[in-house]
């Protein structure tokens, strides 16, 4: 049984529309056959709960680039003492908080804040014009709380710069298909292998790690996993995670080349002849699909 670990973004959502598109039917099907997907974003926990209910996804998440993961109560995983809980969840926390990560931005050099604008500090039209997002989805997608979210108005060059001095801070800074985000411990590949480990300690024993992403963000999580799918953007070069087997890129962009790779991977690991059932079952659909 694999466990699957999706960006949404991007990647199993449309990166202008935020629609799965294709990847519903799929989803579905999945979550039919038991195969876990699991959200591994840089979106907050309010912006997660009506997705995970629009998509039918009742199992855990992972929010803010890593830097803290919800398990729901009824998983049966070990809870980690100090965890926080709400809403029939607890949430383990793998990052600093924002307030930490702001305090460290403030203390940088003056000239920089002229070069970032955090998406927290914008007014909610601002939010709704840069993503496309309605005003309620706006002010979720600012409720965070382990990460720091910065829209990046200086060069590329400045921007290396900037990373190179926060990450002599201990602070990790990844790209994301719109935002910078500063993090401070955690990050999508940590947050994946812990995820992971308490998965197959409890529930799915044996289980492989699949990882999809389209941005540099997800390099940590497409590295971090068995098979890793690099989903094409529109809007941007896929990444490049280093890796010598097991990496699919896909020829479509987004959902579509999402449902394309998992395809391709579910047919890998079909090889194994574990999935032979999934493949089966799916195999007209999926002909369909590419034909
Ligand atoms: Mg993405």
């Amino acid at each position: 049984m694999p466990v699957i670990y999706t960006d949404l973004d991007g990647t199993l959502l449309d990166h202008d529309t935020y629609d799965p598109g294709p990847a519903r039917a799929v989803l579905a099907d999945l979550m039919r056959l038991g195969i876990p997907v699991v959200p591994c974003t840089s979106k907050t926990r309010a912006e997660m709960l009506p997705i995970c209910r629009d998509l039918g996804i009742g199992g855990p998440f992972i929010v803010e680039n890593g830097t803290a993961i919800w398990v729901p109560d009824q998983w049966g995983l070990v809870r980690p003492p100090g965890t926080g809980a709400d809403a029939g969840y607890w949430c383990h926390v793998m990052g600093k908080s924002r307030g930490f990560i702001r305090g460290a931005l403030a203390g940088l050099s003056v000239e920089w804040a002229n070069r970032f604008h955090s998406l927290c500090d914008m007014s909610l039209r601002q939010v709704c014009a840069v993503t496309g997002l309605s005003p309620v989805e706006a002010r979720a997608a600012q409720a965070r709380h382990h990460s720091e979210t910065l829209l990046w108005l200086g060069s590329a060059a400045d921007r290396a710069s900037f990373s190179d001095a926060l990450r002599q801070l201990n602070m990790q800074v990844v790209q994301g298909g719109r935002f910078l985000h500063v993090l401070a411990g955690g990050g999508k590949g940590e947050a994946m292998k812990w995820l992971h480990g308490a998965l197959s300690q409890r529930l799915y024993p044996g289980a492989a790690s699949v990882a999809a992403g389209d941005a540099d963000n997800d390099l940590e999580l497409l590295e971090a996993a068995d098979h890793a799918l690099v989903v094409r953007s529109p809007a941007h070069e896929p990444p490049c995670p280093e890796r010598d087997s097991n990496l699919y890129i896909s020829q479509a962009t987004g959902p579509a080349g999402w449902v394309e790779g998992i395809h391709k991977i579910m047919e890998e690991l079909a090889k194994e002849s574990r999935y032979g059932r999934f493949l089966s079952e799916r195999h007209d659909y999926y002909a369909a699909q590419s034909g």
